[in-house]
This record gives structure tokens, sequence and C-alpha cells, in this order.
């Protein structure tokens, strides 16, 4: 047969320009305002004839789900559409403040440094700089994340920023949280005690070979240390009435392949650990540039099959990152969290700031910092107008970088409208703030994700369904918002 005798494919007018996708055996079909429906391989087959009949059984299903043209909302789909990118309208709310650039323990060593020499610990100056910098964001909600090296060593600044964001955001009255990111490896009393009393989020950031089987005595004991840790803060916010299930411990996971060697099991056995020290929310992140080809993803969803077994017995912990991307496919929702938007949260969204006040563009770039390379930072604190930062060139680049409709790949990917990269990674990984979402393992896993959730959601049963339903919705910590000139 000849090439020009084959049967070309010609879509129904009637149906909304969709992007499909093979997930289990069934297709999934997802329009550019995020609607979503499965159909079979039959009903894939009528589609390509341009076989849409109206009042037949298939367009039925697929105007209830939002794919036929005629029977579009419209209004009712641009809103979504906006809402789900509302972001780009407020301003950079995520702020990440590196106070200390030294390691855990009272003998580690700082992290590598740059060319130019940067302070181990940022200044009481300096913490009230970026304060006030950061206020000025036209962002309604600010979020100051206090990170590190360990932010527990540099505790005298951390309790002046904390002080100082408090005592400044009494003009600004910006819905205002303050987070700490610390490993918590034998937080002071006093410390403790400061933090809870002044509303400071907890976010324990860990490797997660400490959950890992058969780690040996070391671990075991560090393993109980963190087990102790975490059991003080849950008692104070106990103490302060506050409900278990929304109140504890948040816990950010790297999983470098010794967390996961043993194979899929290991994902279970991490979220049973995790769900006997009472920390019902969790998220799982790969180590930066793992090959794709690794077995992390069986992992990763082996993780994610124990939460949703332990959320249908009606206890179950719930991931971040499944969580984020299920508050787009089912909330129709902006993502909260800065990593998967699209465009970019670069800036516009998130700004990170080092011990010396420099400022870049994400958290992933400055990091580029610690190898020599600038390419993301903006400017600082000191000298820098907001109004410099948000029209950088670089800022404009980032942004046109990552508009996932615009990527070759993308373009055709049924997961775009949930879905984003970070350039700084791409640029850090792959030498280009675009990024080669084939050879891209954020790419890999991002679909390894939607993958999983959508063959869960395809699989029709109610109560997995009403497990998913639950992670899609925001985990309102009202208690942690300070958010009133009286706060
Ligand atoms: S990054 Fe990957 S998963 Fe996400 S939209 Fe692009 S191709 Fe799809």
């Amino acid at each position: 047969m000849r090439l020009a005798e084959l049967e070309r494919p010609a879509a129904p007018a009637e149906l909304v320009p969709v992007n499909q996708r093979r997930v289990g055996e069934e297709i999934l079909l997802t329009s550019p305002f995020g609607d979503w429906a499965f159909v079979t391989p039959a009903e894939l087959g009528a589609l390509r004839r341009g076989a849409l009949e109206r009042g037949s059984e298939l367009w039925n299903k697929l105007a209830a789900r939002g794919l036929v043209r005629s029977e579009l909302d419209v209004a009712e789909a641009v809103a979504g559409f906006w809402r789900r990118r509302r972001f780009v309208e407020h301003g950079p709310s995520h702020h990440v403040v590196v106070v200390t650039r030294r390691g855990p323990g009272p003998s580690a060593a700082a992290a590598p440094e740059p060319a130019s020499a940067t302070p181990a610990d940022m200044s009481a100056s300096t913490a009230e700089q970026v304060v006030d910098f950061a206020l000025r964001s036209t962002s309604p909600e600010l979020t100051l994340a206090l990170a590190g090296g360990e932010p527990l060593g540099a505790m005298p600044v951390v309790r002046h920023l904390v002080d100082h964001a408090l005592e400044k955001n009494r003009a600004y009255g910006k819905a205002l949280e303050l987070v700490l990111l610390t490993g918590l490896a034998g937080i002071a009393d006093a410390d403790l005690d400061f933090l809870v009393a002044r509303r400071v989020r907890i976010v324990a950031r860990l490797d997660a070979t400490l959950f890992a089987r058969g780690a040996g005595a070391g671990h075991e004991a560090a393993r109980a240390a963190f087990a102790r840790d975490v059991a003080r803060v849950h008692e104070r916010y106990r103490g302060l009435g506050l409900d278990p299930a929304l109140y504890h411990v948040e816990v950010e996971l790297v999983a470098p392949p010794a967390a996961w060697v043993e194979g899929a099991g290991a994902g279970a056995a991490l979220v049973d650990a995790l769900g006997a020290l009472g920390c019902r929310s969790f998220a799982l992140s790969p180590p930066e540039g793992l090959d794709p080809q690794s077995g992390y993803l069986d992992f990763h969803r082996a993780g994610l099959g124990r939460a949703r077994a332990l959320g249908l017995a009606g206890a179950g912990p719930r991931e971040r990152h499944a969580a984020l991307f299920l508050r787009q496919i089912l909330g129709r929702e902006a993502p909260s969290e800065v990593a998967i938007r699209s465009p970019a949260a670069s800036a516009v969204g998130t700004l990170a700031y080092d011990c010396d006040g420099r400022i870049y563009t994400s958290d992933t770039g400055r990091r580029l910092r610690d190898r020599g390379d600038d390419f993301f930072h903006l400017g600082d604190v000191a000298t820098t107008r907001y109004r410099e930062l948000m029209t950088h060139e670089t800022v404009r680049a980032l942004i046109f970088a990552s508009i996932r409709e615009a990527q070759p790949d993308c373009a055709a990917c049924p997961y775009a409208p949930y879905c984003g990269i970070e350039p700084e990674q791409s640029y850090a990984l792959q030498g280009s703030i675009f990024g080669r979402m084939r050879e891209s393992f954020a790419c890999a896993l991002h679909k390894g994700l939607q993958d999983w959730l959508f063959a869960e959601l395809g699989r029709g049963d109610a109560a997995v369904r009403a497990v998913l339903d639950a992670w899609s919705k925001p985990e309102l910590r009202a208690h942690f918002v300070h958010s009133s000139v009286a706060s």
C-alpha cells in the first residue's frame, strides 16, 4: 500500500481539541482546559474516522466531560483556565531564605563556597532587608521558608528574622506563613518553644535512607532520635488543641538509590514508618539528575499505592506531589507549590535569597551558585528595586521558556494542562532553560506520577476516588497563617 492510500485520521468537528495517551486498557483524552475522559480503543477508532453521532453513548460521555464543543460551558472553561493560572497575577509568594550555609552538627562544614566568599550565616541586618524586600511583593499571600544548611544552627538569626517579619507585617497585613526547613535533629526545647509560640510551621527535610530497612545500627539510632524529636513537636501541637490530622511534622524526603535498592517494598515500608510517627503528609523526591530508567518510579508508585491502601482503611498519609497534580486534575485549582507551574514560578512566583542577600529566580537557581554559575542571579536586597527584578530579562526568558504548550513534546502531551518544569532545573541538568523533555528525568517523573493517578481514576472505584478527592483538597492550616494586623 502506498502512503497516499493510508486512511488519514479526521477528528469530528464537534470534538474539542484533545491530546491522548494510553493508560492501562483505555485511552485518556485531555483538552487544553484540563477536561478529561477515558475512551476504549474502539471508541478512539471511531473518533479517528470522524464519527461522533449526536445523542450516541460516546457523545453523551464526552459531552458530560466537557469534550464536545457545542455542549461546552465556555465561560466556565475559560474561568477554570485562568483559575489554574491565578498565580501569574499575584507576584512572588514563596520566598526561600538561606539563613546559614552550615550543615547539621557542631563541627559540620559549610556548603561549598562560591568564588566570592559568602558568609556562613546571614547577618541580622541582611535578614531584615530580606523580609522588607519580600513584603514588597504584590502577592497578598507570603511564605518565608527559612532554609540552610541547617537553620537550627543559626537560631539567633532565625529568631530575629521571624520577629522582624511578624512586626513588619502588622503594617502590610499579608497572609504570612513562616516555615522552617530543618533536619530537626536534637532541636533544643527553647528553640522548639520559640517556633511553636510564633506559629512557625516545621517541615523536616531528610534523606530517605533513614527509613531504609536493614540500614544498620547507626541508622537505627538516628531513626529513633528523629522519632523522639517528632514526638516532642506533636506533643506541643496537642497541647495547643490542634487537630493531629492537619498539624504534624510535614516531611520532605530525598530518596537516593540506597533508600529504594530493595525495590518497591521499600516504598510501602517508608509510608508505614512515616504513618507510625503520626506524619500525615510527606513529599518524596529523587536526587537531582537521576537516570530516568532507574527503578525510582516503581519505588515512588509503591509508596503511593501504600498511601492509597491506608487511605481506604481511613488513615492514610498523602504524598504532596501526587496531591498537587490531583488538585489541578480534580480541583481545577492553581498549584499552591511552585515546582509544577506553567509558566514557571521563577521570580514571578518565588524568589530565593542567599546568606549575603543576593536574590535568585528560585532556590534551584540559587544552588547553581555553588557550582560557580550565577546565571539566575537577579540582584540583591540592599540595592535592587522590586520592579527592576520583575522586569529583568532573565525572568522574561524563563517565563517564555517554561510555557508547556510552547514545548515541542509537551504540546502533544495530555498532561500539559496539569504539568510544569522548572527551567532552572532543565538548565542545571541539560544546559538549556527550554530543556529536552524526552531526556528529562523531571518529565519522566511527572509522566509516571500522572500515569499512576489517571490509572487509579480510570478504575472507576468510588472508594479510591474518595481517597484521591481527599488528597486533592488543600490542607488549610489556619493556625500557621498570620493574617491580620493584630496577629
Ligand atoms: S513535562 Fe513531560 S509530562 Fe509534563 S507536559 Fe511536558 S511532556 Fe508531558
